[in-house]
């Protein structure tokens, strides 16, 4: 049993059980299906950083690249200290099929340090993000590699990183991340961006499925830039926000939370316990509130075979990357629960960044309504695509959302050829 619990709790082996499935229903050759199991690359840097005290800390960090065959490799930076080699490889496989499921030219990486910043002072985390830009300063850069934020890193934290990487060249290098301040050539609605291609999706799957977003009940697992962002135009679109959490505890308002309230409150005190009109209630209960639409937002491993026969929600939208095992999966689906999986449902901020990379490369910005106009046009297409391939394999969404990015990655793999 324990053995189980650990393979099921292994992002790594999930994400590759997930491949293994659709490579198999595209009978995709043996040689192909060794070569995109494994990461391409993977750097694991331990290093020293000076605390405010005078005494010295070591840290460790990643960054892994999993295929780069569609174009450099994308993916965010976590700092956490649950950030194990195997997340980071499970979260770079993921980027590599959400930049194939909405069809922008990368390949998949990811990063993450073992710390948590809020033990930090200011001075101490930006020696922390200069020092480990520096040691992975050989694998990114904006032809190769261009990390960008994820779980505890945000703008400023890329700022660092873009100003480590120019230093080192004598000139300023914005491609080198994406989600920077818009003064250092961010772009604009990147902050906005994976929230609001969640709304977008989840607009888009109550469609196709059938569910009025008016008045639906919502509870969304985590308050951060994602889930905080989901919360907020789900609820300015009618729905009806009845459990919020984030690391500290999960509130509820059978009636509805009141949104903004809750963002001005958080703002304010960091946590959204102690929220006016709401009750205190278990984390682990949020997910198996009595809602319309559950949108984990915050970590992999979340929705389990423990807790996934008492969901009781029609549509589960994967905000966060990987919250669902397989074997929960395979409930939901016995249960008739529909469930958009990461790589299409929180797509959005990876297809801003790809707009922010460009907009840096050619030294030509747009302003937020294109933005806004181009991310709505490349969710929607994008939906529609795994919603035909649904409708045309009969399967679920995330089997359909892998077939047709297998199937891209799988493409270029095999037109590039082996070298030598
Ligand atoms: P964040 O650091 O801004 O927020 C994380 C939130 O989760 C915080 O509110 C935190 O309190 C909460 N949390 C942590 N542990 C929790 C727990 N056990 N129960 C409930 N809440 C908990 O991170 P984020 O950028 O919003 O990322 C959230 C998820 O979305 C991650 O899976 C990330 O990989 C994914 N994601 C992020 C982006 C992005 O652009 N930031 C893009 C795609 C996917």
């Amino acid at each position: 049993m324990a053995i189980v619990e650990t393979e099921e709790l292994n992002p790594f082996a999930v994400a590759v059980e997930q491949f293994d499935s659709a490579a198999e229903r595209l009978n995709l050759p043996q040689g192909l299906r060794a070569i995109l199991r494994e990461p391409k690359r993977e750097l694991t840097v331990n290093f020293p950083v000076r605390r405010d005290d005078g005494t010295i800390q070591m840290y460790r960090g990643y960054r892994v690249q999993h295929n780069i065959n569609r174009g450099p490799a994308k993916g965010g930076i976590r700092f956490d200290t649950r950030v194990t080699l195997d997340e980071v490889r499970a979260l770079a496989m993921w980027m590599t099929w959400k930049c194939a499921v909405v069809n922008i030219p990368f390949g998949g990486a990811k990063g993450g340090v073992i710390v948590d910043p809020r033990t930090l002072s200011a001075r101490e985390l930006e020696r922390l993000v200069r020092r480990y830009a520096t040691e992975i300063a050989g694998v990114i850069g904006p032809e190769s590699d261009i990390p960008a934020p994820d779980v505890n890193t945000n703008p400023q934290i890329m700022a660092w990183i873009m100003d480590t990487y120019s230093m080192h060249h004598g000139y300023s290098i914005p491609a080198v991340v994406t989600g920077k301040p818009v003064a250092i050539g961010g772009s604009q609605g990147r902050v906005e961006a994976t929230g609001r291609g969640v709304f977008i999706i989840t607009r888009e799957a109550c469609r196709v499925l059938d569910i009025s977003m008016d008045g639906a009940a919502v509870a969304v697992q985590g308050f951060g830039n994602v889930g905080s962002v989901t919360a907020k135009l789900l609820h300015e679109h009618g729905c009806k926000v009845v459990g919020l959490s984030d690391m500290y505890g999960a509130i509820y308002n059978e009636h509805g939370i009141d949104v903004p309230a809750a963002l001005e409150q958080v703002k304010r005190t960091g946590r959204l316990t102690g929220l006016p009109d709401t009750e205190a209630i278990e984390g682990g209960a949020l997910l198996e509130l009595p809602v319309d639409i559950l949108v984990p937002a915050a970590l992999e491993g979340q929705l389990t075979h423990h807790n996934a026969p008492a969901v009781k929600a029609r549509l589960i939208v994967e905000a966060a990357n990987g919250p669902t095992t397989p074997e929960a999966d395979a409930i939901f689906h016995e249960h008739g629960i529909a469930v958009v999986p990461d790589i299409l449902a929180n797509a959005g901020g990876v297809t801003v960044s790809y707009f922010e990379w460009v907009q840096d490369l050619q030294r030509f910005f747009w302003n937020e309504g294109e933005i806004n106009n181009r991310l709505e046009h490349i969710m929607v297409q994008s939906f529609n695509a795994v919603e035909a391939k649904r409708e045309e394999q009969g399967c679920d969404f995330r089997t359909a959302a892998y077939l047709l990015a297998v199937a891209r990655v799988a493409e270029a793999t095999e037109v590039r050829g082996i070298y030598p």
